[in-house]
């Protein structure tokens, strides 16, 4: 897709073609199908010699005017938009990788793509081996004659630390690996993983992209020949997102930029206060100094993103009392929301890990996550600043 204009005049103005009714703004196309002039127009239409929709499980007006503007913003060649992040995950791995296939994957990745790693994709005989997000000189001894990917995110979930994307691009390149990166937490405002050597880029549309918890989406974007792999493997299959929310997502990526700022200034703000909290052990926030890869955040994002990890004094118990007197910020787990979201791993999501498993995947007793939101900041600290006094 050529970007013409700038990042948020293209987010505004790629749009699908008026109708005869001259309408402003997109309209939304609920139909399953689209009707054929006669038999010659319906041969040609389903041998792909026309470029034109058929059926909503393949393509649908919606769909493709979210996936240019995806595009445009990644600076890919193509994509495919699914229902849901996790169905744009699996159908990516699932349209590109054979039996016996191997991966190799950030071992802090989002908990159900691990578990689609290392639970299900065996049952096809594709296996993953795992590498520490500190140790990018491991992956060359991991690399075996059947890898085929090289699997990361980040930010990272809910560690919020930072991969070197150009020290992933190069490995990948010196290895003829296809690399693919999950830019859900960065949002393609922040980052854009193809200028580091990325093949192929996957977002959950769930979280900033949306930014309002509307809607569940995900959609894959990057090189043209891998996504026509993608396309006919989930034509087929059908995890295809709806032209509703194809709509109201391409709707919110009008406003992207102008929340993501927003979101960056809050949560730089909400770090920087709670770096100087006595009852603060450590802050993890890209765009902070005391951010063991603040450099390589520098390097490859705008600004450090929504999402805040820190760890409360007092171990677990001293993170669950926080976390019960949180009064106007939302108990949860989603991210990227107009809505401040705070969540105690080592309580909630992650209870049932022994606290061995749960270390291993950075989370110690007292680690909070922080999805800060678009309220006015003086109400999101002054929330966060009662919880701690408990
Ligand atoms: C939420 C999330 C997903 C999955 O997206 P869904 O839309 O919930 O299926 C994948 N990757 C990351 C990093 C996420 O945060």
């Amino acid at each position: 897709m050529k970007k013409r204009y700038e990042f948020e005049t293209e987010a505004i103005r790629t749009q699908i073609e008026r109708t005869k009714f001259l309408e402003h703004s997109a309209p939304i196309y609920m139909t399953s199908s689209f009707v054929f002039e006669d038999a010659e127009d319906m041969r040609a239409s389903f041998a792909e010699e026309k470029d034109r929709n058929v059926y909503s499980r393949y393509s649908n007006p919606n769909s493709s005017e979210f996936i240019d503007k995806v595009c445009k913003m990644e600076g890919a060649e193509a994509g495919f938009a699914f229902s849901s992040g996790m169905a744009a995950v699996f159908s990516t791995f699932a349209a590109l990788l054979n039996s016996g296939d191997h991966v190799i994957s950030a071992r802090s990745i989002f908990g159900s793509t691990h578990t689609l790693l290392t639970q299900f994709l065996p049952k096809w005989n594709i296996s993953t081996s795992y590498f520490e997000i500190d140790a990018l000189d491991e992956i060359d001894a991991m690399v075996t004659p059947n890898t085929k990917v090289l699997y990361a995110e980040t930010p990272t979930n809910p560690g919020v630390d930072v991969l070197d994307l150009e020290a992933l691009g190069a490995i990948a390149k010196k290895h003829n690996l296809l690399l693919i990166i999950d830019n859900c937490f960065a949002s393609p405002y922040l980052q854009q993983p193809i200028k580091f050597g990325a093949d192929l880029v996957i977002h959950s549309g769930t979280k900033l992209m949306d930014g309002q918890g509307r809607v569940l989406a995900g959609i894959t974007v990057g090189n043209a020949e891998l996504i026509d792999k993608v396309y006919r493997f989930s034509r087929i299959t059908g995890p295809a997102l709806s032209p509703f929310n194809a709509w109201i997502l391409s709707k919110s990526l009008e406003t992207l930029a102008l929340r993501v700022d927003k979101h960056c200034d809050n949560a730089l703000k909400l770090a920087e206060f709670l770096e100087s909290h006595p009852k603060v052990n450590w802050v993890k926030y890209p765009f902070l100094k005391s951010h063991p890869q603040y450099e390589v955040a520098k390097k490859q994002m705008k600004a450090g993103g929504c999402v805040i990890a820190f760890e409360v004094k007092g171990g677990i118990e001293a993170g669950e009392k926080f976390f019960n007197a949180i009064k106007l910020l939302s108990l949860s787990a989603n991210l990227g929301d107009s809505r401040s979201i705070v969540t105690h791993p080592a309580s909630t999501t992650h209870s049932k890990l022994s606290q061995e498993d749960r270390l291993a995947v950075g989370i110690t007793g007292g680690t909070v996550r922080v999805s800060v939101g678009l309220e006015h900041i003086n109400d999101i600290i002054q929330d966060i600043e009662q919880a701690l006094a408990h």
